[in-house]
């Protein structure tokens, strides 16, 4: 069988070439994964529709992201500017997460070639992320009753704020996050399991780390799994503060999606943040997810 992944060309948003955010990844990743036949085919996700974007979204905030409405802090907080191709994206992107949450359950595992944008909460965006696409997703599933207890394994750099704070006084969704302990955002919110890590970690110890607290995981009876699998952890990141190799981060999303795979728990893999010096390095290190999920089926 083959790997479901979704994407779609409109995640390639025109910010101008001098943005700081590497947004031609999107484009370039989706190559890389056809020409390495890593995939053959992409599923093709539409737009979400507000009615699910209010699962994790205050209704004024989606209006005013789409009617690009936004007041200026808001809009500098996410980082982006609000144009319509940014909006497009980003409704693009989060209903690129609800279908490969959705192909997870049919296949085991899909993933997205973006989404994980885990610093937006229920009032606004933040840090290059304008929709919670994984809290949406996670709420659907709930609400439709696809899912009954889930757990979101956020390894990104940064924290998963935005998630920690939608989804704190839901018991059915556990947020665990891993990341660098004085990196963004300064002021940290709190997840069901926040594990900080300290400048300069290698690959050894954050493996060791991964190990001992996917085990205690493994202790709870999830049935759905949601892992943002940033690689902002990598020595050579713009962003990251971590100095973990090619290697390691290859051994983590193999950890990560064979934990869940072996257990029959299904797997909705997501981007998450990266930010390497190294361009084309940047997308082989993203492509190291669909590599993983597609060795399992
Ligand atoms: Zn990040």
């Amino acid at each position: 069988m083959d790997l479901s992944v979704v994407n779609h060309e409109d995640y390639f948003a025109k910010i101008g070439d001098d943005h700081k955010f590497p947004i031609n990844k999107f484009g370039e990743l989706a190559n890389y994964l056809i020409k390495n036949k890593i995939v053959n085919k992409f599923h093709k996700p539409v737009a979400c529709s507000e009615e699910t974007l209010k699962r994790a979204h205050s209704e004024q905030y989606i209006k005013n992201v789409k009617n690009k409405t936004l007041d200026e802090i808001t809009i500098k907080k996410i980082g982006f500017p609000l144009v319509d191709s940014v909006v497009q994206r980003s409704l693009v992107a989060t209903g690129g997460t609800v279908l490969a949450s959705k192909l997870a359950i049919k296949n085991g595992v899909a993933c997205n070639t973006a989404g994980g944008s885990h610093h937006a909460n229920f009032e606004g965006g933040a840090g290059y992320c304008v929709f919670n696409d994984v809290a949406v997703a996670a709420q659907y599933l709930l609400d439709r009753g696809l899912a009954g207890r889930i757990l979101i394994v956020d390894l990104d750099v940064h924290q998963g704020n935005g998630s920690a704070d939608i989804f704190k006084d839901n018991r059915n969704v556990f947020t665990f996050s891993m990341h660098s302990k004085s990196n963004y955002p300064a002021k940290k919110s709190i997840s069901d399991l926040d594990v900080e890590l300290d400048d300069n970690m290698e690959d050894g110890q954050y493996i060791k780390l991964l190990k001992f607290y996917l085990n205690q995981l493994n202790e709870e009876n999830f049935d759905y799994v949601f892992y943002i699998a940033g690689v902002d952890i990598h020595f050579n990141d713009r962003l990251g503060k971590l100095k973990i190799s090619d290697e390691g981060i290859r051994e983590r999303d193999e950890i990560v999606t064979e934990n869940f795979f072996s257990k029959g728990v299904p797997l909705c893999g997501v981007l998450g943040g990266g930010y390497n010096k190294d361009f084309n390095k940047l997308v082989e290190l993203h492509s190291f997810l669909h590599q993983s999920c597609a060795k399992l089926i």
